[in-house]
């Protein structure tokens, strides 16, 4: 096929260069230890903060489901999508997050990019974080307002950004940030970026996608941490990561909902969430809503293993949530790294480089979760020792 010659070529490229994406295969469900190409590993890289992916309630509540509503959703949200768990899901996620109203979307990427170009056109302008996730990224993209960027996290940069798009006639004006940003776990200062907003009669939007079921009373999110109930216009989050199951959602002031189901598009234009899924998440949000004890668990297994990471030498950079990335630096080393691990000591912890961070900023990301043991993650923490050592990253 010469036609996708030049495809193969990049992709040699992309391997040459330390680049390429490892893709491993699991074979049953998430946990502490998995079952990844055939042998069993420690799992340090899934977004299960809570260890609810394989938590029987919520298996329980899809295979009831499956029973009442059946397994697809037959259609668009708009003309023949809306089951009644579609609605229950959106109350009960709204009482959580203590707004107005919520709306179900496919994805918590699917949010961002549908809610977005919904929110501000032409006319409008977006100021957003120069380290915001992806699909917020694409999700600028497609709206037609212009855009801004800030430095990260830099709130004196933003308050400029926002004058300037005063100055320059802006209709509406959406600022646009991660609540914990993805490859560092560090936390966005929302509580002046709200002050910035209100200065300038800006909107805020903020993702909350690695906030959720981690930050504030019982996982409530960023807007609970700061205590900004009422102050922020936007909350999109994902059902995926803490919540242990699939889908997005937005939540907010019922006009922003209200707006969102009529001019979404993959509200209107992609079909809804399966109604197994809808189940297990409304028993996801269930479990978060009854009792703190796993959100406090996932805090205390975070700070035990970032404190002894540091205390055998690794950096692991802004951190102040459970994500903890160890900062290797070379995209190669990254990836050696990581293959010991996986190859020597049975750990899974999958190295990330270009394009999700820098290029020179390649690190491995440690994803701890409430499902990980004492035992586990003195398990884990010996294993990057050995292989820190052996690589002389650090020394003991
Ligand atoms: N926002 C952020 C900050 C994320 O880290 C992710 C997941 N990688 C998403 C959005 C997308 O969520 P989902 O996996 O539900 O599409």
């Amino acid at each position: 096929m010469d036609k996708v010659e030049y495809l193969r070529h990049r992709l040699s490229e992309l391997r040459a260069a330390g680049l390429e994406n490892t893709i491993r295969h699991i074979d049953g469900p998430q946990g502490a230890w998995i079952h990844v190409d055939g042998k069993r590993v420690l799992n340090f890289c899934s977004n299960n903060y809570l260890g609810l992916a394989d938590d029987e309630r919520l298996i329980s509540a899809a295979k009831g489901a499956l029973d009442r509503y059946g397994i697809g959703p037959g259609a668009v949200r708009t003309i023949a999508g809306t089951m009644t768990i579609h609605d229950e899901l959106e109350a009960k996620l709204a009482a959580f997050k203590g707004v107005e109203a919520a709306i179900s979307l496919q994805a918590g990427f699917v949010a961002n990019a549908g809610a977005i170009p919904a929110l501000v056109g032409e006319g409008d302008v977006i100021v957003t974080d120069e380290l915001n996730h992806a699909s917020i990224i694409d999700g600028v993209r497609l709206a037609k307002a212009s855009r801004k960027i800030y430095r990260h996290a830099d709130v004196a940069h933003l308050d400029e950004q926002l004058a300037a798009a005063r100055q320059e006639g802006a209709g509406q004006i959406l600022i646009i940030t991660d609540g914990v940003f993805s490859m560092d776990g560090d936390i966005a200062p929302l509580d002046a970026i709200v002050e910035a907003a209100d200065r300038h009669g800006a909107m805020v939007m903020v993702d909350d996608a690695h906030g959720e079921g981690v930050l504030g009373h019982g996982g409530r999110g960023i807007v609970d941490h700061f205590g900004l109930h009422g102050r922020v216009e936007v909350e999109v989050g994902t059902m995926s990561k803490a919540f242990g199951v699939v889908g997005g959602y937005v939540a907010g002031p019922q006009p922003v909902v209200d707006w969102l189901r009529q001019r979404a598009r993959p509200f209107l234009f992609s079909s809804a969430v399966t109604p197994p899924d809808v189940a297990a998440c409304i028993a996801s949000v269930d479990i978060l809503a009854a009792s703190t004890e796993l959100v406090d668990r996932l805090w205390s297994n975070a700070r035990t293993f970032r404190t002894s990471m540091n205390d055998v030498g690794f950096d692991t950079g802004l951190t102040q949530t459970p994500i903890t990335p160890v900062m290797l630096g070379d995209e190669k080393v990254a990836q050696e790294f990581s293959r010991r691990l996986f190859d020597d000591h049975e750990v899974f912890a999958q190295a990330i480089a270009y394009p999700t961070v820098p290029m020179g900023r390649a690190r491995i990301r440690v994803m701890i979760s409430a499902a990980h043991s004492p035992e586990d993650l003195e398990y884990g923490l010996q294993a990057f020792a050995a292989v820190g050592e052996g690589m002389e990253i650090i020394k003991r």
